[in-house]
């Protein structure tokens, strides 16, 4: 069924008009409302009977506000507002993104009409909408959202404003503002909604960590690679780990503090680095308990630099494939389990030869898997610190190694190092 279609239902069974039940269902679905439950909130809002609802939405704390209200109204400070601009359904619009306070607690908004807010403005919002969004509820502030300043602040116990270090952002923040080193960056064009485009694209570093970054409109204090101040960045999963977003209306700013980057990854337990969804630098320390197919000596399409099966790669066919050295070793701690992939040069060192002696091998023993097999009498049952990139997705978690060493410490040593850690 079309929105029209929707619409026309609903105006009839409430018996109200229907192009205002249409930019309401509208504004619904464009917040990703799903249509059942937007035609839902809409017989609640204009009085269906169904369900009780109708009038104004009562007053509520935001502690107290759960996703099956279907709007509320709330007094609540704002903490940040960051702009950004969607698209949805050919045209830009412009949003405002944050978080609003209470004594209670705090909740994310999204505000789809230019009200002005500001970090530390206090505000009533008068049917609010609320949609549910990763089990949690999120306000929605729109057309028939009534919106007033207060004059009296709030006793709000959180931070005003979006301060915040590398290690702490986490993929759906909005608004933040954070004090970096630029420690990689490249000027890209891109296939962008508008056609070609160029970004910035590297990696972002501070006392806390590294984290990948995109810059879609490059700002010259970034690629001149000096330590910057960003307001308003928001963080996005790209390949399954956190990645900063410098948009059009984040401002950048040259600072003349050095930045002291933190040299050390993470040491996390491998059930705790998979349980945050991905990681751009950790170390983990577990034991290789398998290699799995597809390590060794493998083959690559010339094309897309995928593995392929018998010369064939799923997107190009018959191919003349490359032959290359990877190792996907299966890393377990006792808390969970990763799947390290290590390059070329990683796995020469636990072959113990190169691509050369690899081919020559598979060559003698008429068998490719020859390599893997070496490979596996090699690391498994041995302890391993493995360094890098972590992704959490459909695949599974993959760590992207970029250093895979044997772990000789002993428990004693490494003990201390625990504790030293935690001290810290
Ligand atoms: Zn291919």
């Amino acid at each position: 069924m079309e929105l029209d279609d929707h619409a026309e239902e609903l105006a009839s069974d409430l018996g109200v008009d229907k192009e205002e039940v249409k930019s309401d269902l509208q504004n619904l679905v464009e917040y990703s409302v799903p249509v059942d439950e937007a035609k839902q909130s809409l017989r609640r809002k204009y009085g269906d009977g169904s369900s009780g609802g109708g009038g104004t939405p009562s007053a509520k704390n935001v502690a107290d506000v759960t996703p099956e209200d279907g709007s509320v109204t709330v007094t609540a400070t704002v903490l940040t507002a960051g702009k950004r601009s969607i698209r949805y359904q050919g045209s830009d619009h412009v949003i405002v993104e944050g978080q609003l306070a209470d004594e209670t607690g705090r909740i994310d908004y999204t505000a789809w009409e230019e009200f002005g807010l500001e970090p530390g403005d206090t505000i009533t919002a008068g049917n609010a909408g609320v949609r549910e969004w990763d089990g949690e509820p999120e306000l929605n502030l729109g057309e028939s959202t009534a919106l007033s300043f207060e004059d009296d602040s709030l006793a709000v116990p959180d931070e005003i404003g979006g301060e915040a270090q590398l290690a702490d952002l986490e993929t759906g923040d909005r608004a933040r503002t954070i004090e970096v080193a630029v420690l990689e960056c490249e000027r890209r064009t891109i296939d962008g909604r508008d056609g070609e485009t160029e970004i910035l694209s590297g990696v972002l570093g501070d006392e806390s960590g590294r984290l990948p970054f995109t810059n879609w409109e490059p700002a010259p204090e970034i690629e001149d690679g000096g330590p910057v101040r960003i307001e308003n960045a928001y963080v996005q999963e790209f390949r399954g780990v956190p990645e900063v977003n410098v948009s059009e209306f984040s401002r950048v700013t040259p600072i003349d503090r050095e930045i002291d980057v933190g040299s050390d990854a993470t040491t996390m337990d491998v059930g705790e680095a998979v349980r945050t969804g991905g990681i751009y630098d950790v170390e983990l320390v577990g034991n290789a308990i398998a290699v799995r197919d597809g390590s060794g000596l493998i083959q690559r399409c010339p094309e897309c630099y995928r593995v392929i099966q018998k010369g064939q790669c799923r997107t190009h066919g018959d191919v003349d494939g490359i032959d290359d050295l990877r190792v996907k070793a299966i890393i377990d701690d006792g808390t969970g389990t990763v799947t390290a992939i290590l390059d070329d040069e990683l796995t020469e060192d636990v072959y113990g030869g190169n691509l050369e002696d690899a081919l020559e091998a598979a060559r003698e023993a008429m068998d490719q898997e020859v390599v893997a097999d070496e490979i596996r009498e090699n690391i498994v049952g041995r302890e391993y610190r493995v360094r890098g990139h972590l992704s959490v997705d459909e695949y599974g978690a993959n760590l992207d190694a970029e250093a895979f060493e044997e772990n000789d410490d002993d428990p004693a040593a490494r003990a201390t190092a625990f504790l030293e850690e935690v001290d810290a």
